[in-house]
């Protein structure tokens, strides 16, 4: 139950006052159960404590951008050695070519990078480069994907208008059939198509991409001469030391990248093959902070550590070892409990729970153990959790299930939720 006396509470009531809707995006008032916390003091390693002194292990990652831990050392020595030196000046540093070379060495499909922010300037811009390089206007994505936050691909429509959404077609993740028949609806005007690593769309369970679909695409741009673009802002560098679709044997033309990427710091990167390079350099492209310097230290750190770390085996290892503890342990208190997507990046959703009532009841009791985990959103691993941390989160686990199974007849709905999950389900 939320306290009434907390420093969060407090700041709510002030928040509510001078930000609209007391929040914006993704933890927007409502969004999540009333009683976790809104606003947060500090974060470390693998947790995260709020303002009123509650420490989490933290299944967020601020969303994805926490890989390696937060306030990694040499990650943030790096970076706060070149915010000596100079972070945001007239021009770049060294390290944006370091960096260019760093990335174009790790990612097979990539001969080129353009810096950025945030994944939605990579996205966005992903866009405008496949229209400037085939001059055509179409694109064809997935439904329910996230690409970010700009009127092109916003998932709440609220003002924007059509126009900012026209020249799109939707199809269905991993349906060959769609794809093709999205791809044929586009005729001769086919400029891209985008696609999620995996389906890791909010709501529902999260899927494997089909080779099928992924080698379909490949050879439908090919055919068409449109830009395949791979929008690995979420899961890059979590499943695999290269491009997502790697894995697969399929090599995009552009692929865009952000979250992880500086453990925390920000920065977003396009990156692009030889045969999109003309048009890349054809787009006029920039920021007032795209340049800055430490953000590229940091980048330059944290790549350093994907290739030089065991870092992935460790989380995959980690990954598996709580879905395993969580599959018995549902089992056990006789739940239907999905875990979906790979272990890296889990999702939890439970049998018979259309409005979530489940998934909130055990999301507050974990979090009420100590573990903050999300009840409709992917969650992430990092490198900084431990097996202790895991078999905790295992034990948090089982009393919350404990408590849900007494509790799960007298659950209340969650209706502040029907209008997002709707369009999903
Ligand atoms: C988060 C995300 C984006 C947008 O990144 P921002 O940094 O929030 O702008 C784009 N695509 C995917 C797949 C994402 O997960």
């Amino acid at each position: 139950m939320a306290q009434t006396n907390s420093r969060d509470r407090d700041l709510r009531e002030r928040a509510a006052r001078v930000i609209p809707g007391g929040m914006y995006g993704h933890q927007s008032v409502g969004l999540l159960p009333d009683d976790y916390p809104q606003f947060f003091e500090r974060g470390d390693g693998a947790h995260i404590w709020d303002v009123d002194g509650r420490r989490y292990l933290d299944f967020m990652c601020a969303y994805g951008p926490n890989l390696f831990g937060y306030g990694q050392p040499e990650i943030d020595a790096a970076y706060v050695r070149q915010l000596g030196l100079g972070d945001t000046m007239t021009g770049p540093t060294a390290l944006m070519v370091e960096l260019a070379e760093a990335l174009t060495g790790m990612v097979t499909h990539a001969d080129w990078a353009i810096f950025c922010k945030n994944g939605t300037d990579a996205t966005t811009m992903a866009l405008t480069t496949a229209r400037a390089h085939t001059r055509r206007k179409t694109v064809v994505r997935a439904k329910g994907a996230y690409h970010g936050a700009a009127p092109w691909c916003v998932p709440r429509p609220s003002g924007t208008i059509d126009s900012d959404r026209a020249h799109q077609i939707l199809c269905d993740y991993n349906d060959v059939a769609s794809l093709e028949a999205a791809v044929a609806q586009a005729g001769d005007d086919l400029a891209a198509i985008f696609a999620a690593p995996f389906k890791h769309d909010a709501f529902i369970d999260q899927a494997d991409p089909d080779p099928a679909y992924a080698r379909r695409a490949r050879e439908l741009c090919d055919r068409t001469g449109a830009l395949l673009v791979v929008d690995d802002v979420r899961a890059g560098f979590r499943l695999v030391r290269d491009c997502s679709w790697s894995r697969l044997g399929v090599q995009p033309d552009l692929s865009t990248w952000g979250k992880c990427l500086a453990n925390g710091h920000p920065l977003s990167v396009m990156l692009g093959s030889d045969v999109a390079r003309k048009a890349a350099a054809s787009i006029y492209v920039t920021g007032s902070f795209w340049y800055q310097a430490a953000t590229m230290a940091a980048a330059l750190e944290t790549l350093r550590l994907i290739r030089e770390t065991d870092y992935l085996e460790r989380i995959t290892a980690l990954g598996e070892r709580l879905r395993a503890g969580l599959d018995e342990r549902s089992k056990a208190a006789g739940f239907g409990f999905r875990q979906t997507g790979p272990g890296v990046m889990p999702l939890f959703l439970f049998d018979d729970d259309p409005d979530l009532r489940k998934g909130f009841c055990f999301s507050s009791e974990m979090l009420s153990r100590g573990v903050y985990v999300h009840p409709w959103h992917n969650m992430f691993l990092c490198a900084a959790m431990t097996e202790a941390d895991i078999d905790g989160a295992l034990d948090a686990a089982e009393g919350a299930f404990g408590v849900l199974k007494r509790q799960v007849r007298d659950l209340a709905p969650v209706e502040k939720l029907a209008f997002l999950s709707a369009g999903a389900r």
